[in-house]
C-alpha cells in the first residue's frame, strides 16, 4: 500500500500527493464502471495496461506539441502528473456513430459521421453527466469562451493524430472522452490535457473484423476485456509479441498480497 496522502480517489484512479508541489502521482486501478456506476466489476491487470497505453499517448501527444498533465511513468500501475484544476466537462469527440449518439439520434451503430462531432458532458455523477452545450458552460461559468475554444482545437489535433495513429495498427477510433484542467502560474492559467487516454474512455474497433477492443467489452457483458486491452498494447508495440510479461508480474505481485 502507498503511505502517500490520498487526494481523490475516482471511479478508475486515485491521486497521491505528488513529490514535489504542482505534482499528483496518478494510480490506475482495475476497477471498472459503465452506466454510470451502476454496473461494477474489476478488470484484472486493466490499470497496469491502461497506465502503459495512456503514458505512450501522452508522450506522443507531448511531442506534438499538445500540452499534457503526464510528467513520467513511476512504475506499473502510477505516473507522476502535473497538478490541475480539473474543468468539469468530459469532452467527447466522435468519427463513427457508436452508445449514447446512436441510441438518442437513432443513427445505426458503425455509421461513418460525415464530419467529426465534438460534444461536452457537465461533470456530475448524481446529475449522470448530462450533454450540454457551450451556451450552459458559458452560463454557468464552468470554462471560459478562450478556455472552449483552445479546448475544441485540442480536441480536433488529438483527434486526427489518434485516427492516424490507431488506423496504423489496424484500429478504428469511433470516439474518446477527454477531460482537461488549468494549470495556474501565479494569476494565470493555460488549458492542458489531463485524465488518460485509454480503452476505458474510447470506441476502438478492430478495422478487419470490427471486434470491439475496448470498454464495450465490459459494458456489453462480451468478456476478454483484459486481453482486448492487451490486443491494442501490443500492437501499439507497448508488449512484444507473446510477451504477457507485465500481466504475469502483476499477478506474482498480487498474490504475494503487495
Ligand atoms: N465515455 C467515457 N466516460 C463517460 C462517458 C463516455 O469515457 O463517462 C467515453 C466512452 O467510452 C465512449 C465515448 O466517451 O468512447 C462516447 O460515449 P457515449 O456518449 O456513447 O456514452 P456511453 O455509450 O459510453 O454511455
Amino acid at each position: 500500500m502507498s503511505r502517500r496522502r490520498q487526494i481523490y480517489e475516482g471511479k478508475a484512479k486515485i491521486l497521491y500527493e505528488g513529490p514535489e508541489p504542482g505534482t499528483l502521482i496518478q494510480y490506475f486501478k482495475d476497477d471498472a464502471t459503465a452506466f454510470n456506476a451502476q454496473k461494477k466489476g474489476t478488470i484484472s491487470g486493466k490499470g497496469v495496461l491502461n497506465n502503459r497505453i495512456s503514458e505512450h499517448v501522452f508522450t506522443l501527444l507531448g511531442n506534438i506539441g499538445v500540452p499534457t498533465h503526464f510528467i513520467r511513468r513511476l512504475n506499473m500501475r502510477e505516473q507522476l502528473i502535473r497538478q490541475v484544476e480539473i474543468i468539469p466537462i468530459e469532452v467527447v469527440v466522435r468519427n463513427v456513430a457508436a452508445g449514447s449518439i446512436s441510441k438518442r439520434l437513432g443513427i445505426e451503430e458503425g455509421t461513418q459521421l460525415p464530419r467529426t462531432i465534438i460534444e461536452y458532458y457537465y461533470k456530475d455523477d448524481a446529475l449522470g453527466d448530462p450533454m450540454v452545450a457551450d451556451e450552459h458552460i458559458a452560463c454557468f461559468g464552468w470554462a471560459s469562451q478562450e478556455e472552449m475554444h483552445d479546448i475544441a482545437d485540442m480536441a480536433i489535433r488529438v483527434n486526427d493524430f489518434l485516427c492516424g495513429l490507431f488506423a496504423g495498427i489496424g484500429i478504428r477510433l469511433v470516439d474518446f472522452k477527454l477531460e482537461f484542467g488549468r494549470l495556474w502560474d501565479n494569476d494565470f492559467s493555460r488549458v492542458i490535457l489531463a485524465d488518460e487516454i485509454s480503452p476505458d474512455g474510447c470506441r476502438l474497433w478492430d478495422m478487419t473484423s470490427g471486434e470491439k477492443l475496448d470498454k464495450d467489452r465490459f459494458r456489453l457483458d462480451l468478456g476478454g476485456e483484459v486481453e482486448a486491452y492487451q490486443e491494442i498494447a501490443r500492437r501499439l508495440g507497448l508488449l512484444p509479441e507473446g510477451d504477457t510479461t507485465v500481466l504475469d508480474l502483476e499477478k506474482h505481485r498480487r498474490r504475494r498480497g503487495k
